[in-house]
Parts: structure tokens; C-alpha cells; sequence
């Protein structure tokens, strides 16, 4: 190496140094786009179930600890397979969307909403109890119902949906599946007693059903 080419190859081996960083950066940049992807349900973009899955474990072992109320929420439109049989399945599709966003502008700071299935989502409502829940699904369900749905091509009418609720709140010894459990009977009593309602287990009598 002649003195006189230092300098020449000092800006070479910079430029490889600055060229990988950048490379760096992209891969990194890649790496953060494809775990968002993967927490996230494709059609919704609200969370998905395996990240609500690993949310609820975590939300109940907080729950557990800190003594503080955890209620669950699940939501199911009701009647949906007619809905898209009338009106296609990406009219349907459309529609799930809407309700995706109408659940999740109605829940703020931890709370956790997710597309649970289908045409199910769920909502995670830490430091809530049954009755701040029953407040926030039944907002929810009116704010669902309210919509008058258009169809984005044709602008044709296509009346309203509403949707069942069922709420049921953390008790010691629960489990992300016994909670759910107890969530989904209550979402169950409301289908069976009409749709278009919220039950949570404080009304849940001991054969399922809602009481009067
Ligand atoms: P219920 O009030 O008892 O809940 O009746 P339902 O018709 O909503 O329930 P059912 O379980 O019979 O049907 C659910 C429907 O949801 C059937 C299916 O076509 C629709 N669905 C599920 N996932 C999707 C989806 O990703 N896109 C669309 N467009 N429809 C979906
Ligand atoms: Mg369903
Ligand atoms: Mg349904």
C-alpha cells in the first residue's frame, strides 16, 4: 500500500461500510413490517386470533396479579349467512370491515380488539368490570346498529346489521379458556333470546339461559 492510495481506500471501505448499515436498516425495517403482518388479521387489519390468544393469557396473569378486573367481550353478527347470500361476499367482506373499525373506535388505552373468527371478534377490557363492559358492548352493539349499510359500487341500499354480545369477568383461577368459555355461553343466551343484545353472565342462569 503507497501512502498515496490511503486515502482512495479509506473511502472505499467506508462506502461498503455505509452501503451494508443501509442494508441494515432495510432488513430491520422488513423484519418490524412482517411481525405487524403477522399480528394482524389480513381482511380487518384489527388484531388477529393468535394475537389475541397470547393478549388474553398475558391480560389474565396481569389481571391475576395486580387484583385489579379484567372482562371479556365477544361479538358475532347476527344472521350474517343470509347477509352475504343477498348480498355477495365481498359485500360481506365490506361489512366486516365496517364492524372491525366500529369496534375498535370504541375502545381506547389497554383494551384489545380482535377479529376472533369468521364473523366473531372479541375485545379484551382490562380494568373493566361486568357492568363498564355491559356499557362498552352495549354502545358497541348501538353503534353497529345505527349504520345504514350502502353498497360502495352502486350505492344501493342495503338496510342494517346488528350483532349478539356475550360478557363475562376474570375471576381468580380462570383461565384464558374458562373465561371464554363462560364469554361464548353468554354470547350463546344472547342469540337464543333474540340477537341484537347484550348478556353477560350476571343474568346467565345456571341451564345457559338468560333471565328475564
Ligand atoms: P347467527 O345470527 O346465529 O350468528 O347467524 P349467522 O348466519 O351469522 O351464523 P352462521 O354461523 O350460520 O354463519 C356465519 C356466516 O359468516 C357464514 C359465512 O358465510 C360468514 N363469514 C364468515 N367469515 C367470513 C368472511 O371472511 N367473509 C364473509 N363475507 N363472510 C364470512
Ligand atoms: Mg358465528
Ligand atoms: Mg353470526
Amino acid at each position: 500500500l503507497r501512502p498515496e492510495n490511503a486515502p482512495k481506500l479509506l473511502t472505499t471501505l467506508e462506502q461498503k461500510l455505509e452501503a451494508s448499515r443501509e442494508d441494515v436498516v432495510a432488513l430491520q425495517r422488513d423484519l418490524d413490517d412482517v411481525r405487524r403482518e403477522a399480528m394482524l388479521d389480513p381482511l380487518t387489519k384489527i388484531f388477529n386470533r393468535h394475537y389475541f390468544d397470547e393478549g388474553l393469557a398475558k391480560a389474565l396473569a396481569s389481571a391475576n396479579e395486580s387484583k385489579t378486573p379484567l372482562s371479556l367481550m365477544l361479538l358475532d353478527i347476527d344472521n350474517f349467512k343470509h347477509f352475504n347470500d343477498t348480498w355477495g361476499h365481498q359485500t360481506g367482506d365490506q361489512v366486516l370491515r365496517l364492524v372491525a373499525m366500529t369496534l375498535k373506535s370504541n375502545i381506547k388505552g389497554k383494551d384489545m380488539a380482535a377479529r376472533y373468527g369468521g364473523e366473531e371478534f372479541a375485545a379484551i377490557l382490562p380494568e373493566t368490570d361486568l357492568k363498564g363492559a355491559a356499557i362498552v358492548a352495549d354502545n358497541i352493539r348501538k353503534a353497529i346498529q345505527s349504520k345504514e349499510l350502502l353498497k360502495r359500487s352502486t350505492s344501493e341500499k342495503l338496510g342494517r346489521i346488528t350483532a349478539s354480545f356475550g360478557i363475562a369477568a376474570f375471576r381468580p383461577g380462570d383461565t384464558p379458556s374458562s373465561l371464554i368459555e363462560r364469554t361464548d355461553r353468554c354470547l350463546y343466551a344472547a342469540k337464543h333470546a333474540g340477537r341484537n343484545r347484550v348478556i353477560s353472565e350476571a343474568e346467565l342462569k345456571s341451564d345457559g339461559t338468560a333471565a328475564a
